[in-house]
């Protein structure tokens, strides 16, 4: 894995055209640990399906891997075999769940790759034990999503005896409202999932995301499965916990403007002066993930000056009000931060009226990544306490 020193990463803004993302594995750690502490005595699986949510399953895997994790969760066959490649490229190794299931004619690419499936059906069962002496395979029981995993009803009919030559390594459920521990549904999948796993004696269960961790002990059972809360973001409405951010967001100022009170900036003429201003237009758009939603409505940070966007974003282009900044800190090549400690991925989710998992997994191909493992750039406040 190469992992740039700040130096490096301060050198590398030079050569970025117009806008890149900074990704700091050290922070993904530190959420991996944190999330430990939090379900300590369980073992903390990390999913990393979609390219480990957009960041980066190359450096990601292996830096989770030295964080301590040893089992990961990835969607498709093809994500799985990605990351075993990565996996021995570094010489490191874990056990990979593939959530979307086992479909016929995939055998020799789970083989190949020592993938395990998540069996979502009893169909599926049965065909990954006509295979014969094959991988652990994981069940998943459907307690309430209805979106895959066996029915409650083809759970109890199970012969937890006849899965015996199944390798079962884990029966597992998925929590629906879990970002709102105030739900009454999370406690009744709680007592389903546990009512339903029962008869699989010895086999270890599996119920949280990042956010049913926040619900408590009584969720955690032996396995935890967290994503989102490893990148950084926010996985419970309550906001009673707290991960450190991962991801910088920064552009490119291309061009400053000056305008006169009445003239428009973008797209539709949407935003209109109130009187002079300076308009800064940054190298960065939708097509980067930049959001379309946040025309008009977020802000960036020009130093420690909080610059508004103005007007609509365009495919590679965005508008920031710079008037408030001294003239000669805003210029062509200075750089304006879109998403870090300060404008997290929660907050621009909230703002373009999304959720920071599509924000994330929108980030655009077209960013220049750098991966540092940086200190804390940001201590977060102590729970409760205002952002
Ligand atoms: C994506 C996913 C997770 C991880 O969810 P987060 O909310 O990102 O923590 C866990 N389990 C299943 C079945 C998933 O699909």
């Amino acid at each position: 894995m190469q992992t740039h020193s700040v130096n490096a990463y301060r050198r590398g803004l030079a050569a970025a055209e117009c806008a890149w993302l900074t990704i700091n594995l050290g922070a993904i750690a530190r959420n991996y640990q944190k999330l430990c502490a939090l379900a300590a005595g369980t073992r903390v699986m990390a999913t990393v399906k979609a390219d480990a949510y957009g960041l980066g399953i190359e450096q990601v895997g292996p830096a989770l891997v030295r964080a301590g994790c040893e089992t990961f969760f990835v969607a498709l066959v093809a994500e799985g075999a990605r990351l075993r490649r990565i996996l021995d490229d570094n010489g490191l190794s874990a056990d990979i769940y593939v959530l979307n299931g086992f479909q016929t004619g995939s055998e020799a690419a789970f083989a190949a790759a020592s993938l395990f499936p998540v069996l979502n059906s009893l169909e599926q069962v049965n065909a990954w034990r006509a295979l014969g002496a094959p991988l652990p395979a994981a069940l998943h029981i459907d307690t309430g999503m209805n979106r895959l995993g066996l029915s409650p009803q083809d759970a109890e009919a199970i012969d937890p005896a006849a899965v015996s030559g199944l390798n079962l390594s884990l029966v597992m459920s998925h929590l629906a409202c879990a970002d709102d521990p105030a739900d009454p549904k999370n406690e009744h999948q709680r007592n389903l999932f546990e009512t339903l796993s029962k008869p699989f004696q010895g086999i270890p269960k599996s119920l949280c995301n990042s956010a049913g961790v926040l619900l408590g002990d009584a969720y955690h059972f032996d396995v935890i499965r967290p994503g989102l809360a490893l990148y950084g973001g926010a996985p419970s409405r309550s906001k009673s916990e707290e991960f450190e951010p991962v991801v910088t967001l920064s552009s490119k100022i291309l061009q400053v403007r000056q305008i006169d009170k009445e003239q428009t900036v973008g797209y539709g003429a949407t935003h209109r002066a109130a009187g002079p201003a300076r308009i800064a237009t940054l190298g960065i758009g939708y097509a980067d993930g930049y959001r379309w939603g946040l025309g008009g409505k977020a802000r960036g940070f020009l130093g420690e000056t909080g610059v508004p966007v103005v007007g609509r974003i365009s495919m590679d282009l965005t508008s920031v009000d710079v008037s408030h900044v001294p003239q000669g800190a805003a210029q062509p090549g200075d750089v304006v931060t879109l998403l870090d400690h300060r404008i997290t991925i929660n907050d621009a989710a909230a703002v373009a009226g999304t959720i920071p998992y599509e924000i994330l997994t929108g980030l655009g191909a077209r960013l220049e990544r750098t991966y540092v493992d940086g200190a804390p750039t940001h201590v977060p406040p102590p729970a409760g306490g205002a952002v």
